[in-house]
């Protein structure tokens, strides 16, 4: 059954612009040559078209386009980025520090270069959720290579202040990598403004295709990205492989849409998920997890105290939501995002993300406060017996 669609922070349909641009680069009447070839027309047409992707998505983060590497999402830009700076190092002489709040294509890596005796340190956050400037500044030693933080939180769209952070890195010398993937087209990212080493980026966030992103590596800097992917050399030896044309294309103009409508969007995002709050408020014993943190405009992560996460979901058949993280949802772990920002079992048990988009309406929202507040009365009603 089709729902209501309120799982935009898990992923997002492809606008239909980006659609129209994919499929030129498909079929035999398409450019479908591959980028690499250099002797004939059909590479010089697909690599001109890889290239302005290049472009689009460099310009939306204020970047240089020789600064974009293709990756085949976040995923893997965070493993590059990661794994590739810290095996500069020997491991007795590589410190990184994390948190505890990252996406597990963040902690994975870093878990398994710890496995390798590299050191490693994983930060707590604040009971707002937010990774402070000063948490770094305390973990820092002198042997601390990489520090990696996420912009946005992907659960609760909590924003970590990457800017002071970067400043700080690079004061020191040490590479910040950041994960994007949930700040893209929706945070400012300035890569001229920032002391960003290197930014994952993934396109099915953004209403781009799955199974493309990037990696941008600042070039004026000591930082060396060594690669995860052998086999060819693309991508200036970073990240061997044929170049995916049309999922390129689709990244290219998912950016360029979002460099267009991002201010406007994110205002009407945000004015959205205030009139879903503000339905959802009115039932009482409810909150907002990461209320007193900046937020992104989408998410909205709400705790309904007393009541099973789970058992809601069920009574809200007509909307799309998730309870934790997209990743988590085959288990019934409570959050780990939510227990490290200091919430119980039960309230972590209790909570439900809703996240709004491009596609979102109105009448979406009317629609989603009845079906939660029948929902919640329905099972606050069953507790009383
Ligand atoms: C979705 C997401 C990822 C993974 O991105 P993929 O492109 O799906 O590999 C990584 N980090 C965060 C914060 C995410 O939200």
């Amino acid at each position: 059954m089709r729902s209501v669609y309120l799982d935009y922070a898990a992923t997002t349909p492809v606008d239909e612009r980006v659609v129209q641009q994919m499929t030129k680069y498909l079929g035999v009447n398409g450019e479908f040559g591959n980028p690499a070839s250099r002797s004939h027309y059909y590479g010089w047409m697909a690599e001109e078209a890889v290239e302005e992707a290049r472009n689009q998505v460099a310009e939306l983060i204020g970047a240089d386009s020789r600064e974009i590497v293709w990756t085949s999402g976040a995923t893997e830009s965070n493993n590059l980025a990661i794994k590739g700076v810290a095996e500069n190092y020997a491991p007795d002489d590589c410190h990184i520090i994390t948190s505890a709040l990252e996406h597990k294509a963040v902690l994975d890596p870093v878990l398994y270069l710890k496995d390798k005796g590299y050191a490693v340190t994983i930060l707590q956050p604040d009971a707002n959720g937010v990774i402070s400037k000063d948490a770094v500044e305390q973990a820092l030693t002198e042997k601390t290579r990489l520090v990696s933080l996420m912009a946005v939180n992907n659960e609760t769209g909590v924003i970590n202040p990457i800017n002071d952070i970067g400043q700080l890195c690079q004061q020191r010398g040490i590479a910040f990598h950041v994960d994007a993937a949930q700040a893209v087209g929706k945070i400012p990212l300035d890569m001229q403004q920032l002391g960003i080493s290197l930014l994952s980026i993934s396109a099915h966030k953004c209403y781009g295709p799955k199974g493309v992103g990037a990696l941008y590596v600042r070039r004026r800097s000591d930082v060396v990205v060594l690669p995860q992917i052998h086999g060819g050399g693309h991508e200036r030896g970073m990240r061997s492989g044929t170049l995916a044309t049309h999922q390129l294309v689709g990244l290219g103009t998912a950016a360029q849409v979002l460099q267009e409508q991002q201010q406007t969007e994110v205002a009407r995002i945000a004015k959205l998920r205030d009139n879903l709050w503000q339905g959802i408020e009115k039932l009482g014993n409810v909150s907002v997890n990461g209320m007193n943190a900046p937020r992104s405009a989408g998410h909205l992560n709400i705790c309904f105290h007393g009541l099973d996460g789970e058992a809601l979901m069920m009574g809200l058949r007509n909307v799309a939501i998730s309870s934790g993280s997209a990743c988590m949802s085959a288990t019934v772990e409570p959050s780990y995002v939510l227990k490290a920002m200091g919430l119980s079992d039960q309230d972590a048990h209790s909570s439900l993300r809703f996240s709004v988009g491009r596609f979102t309406t109105q009448e979406d929202i009317e629609a989603v406060i009845t079906s939660v507040s029948d929902a919640v009365m329905s099972l606050r009603s069953a507790s009383k017996g």
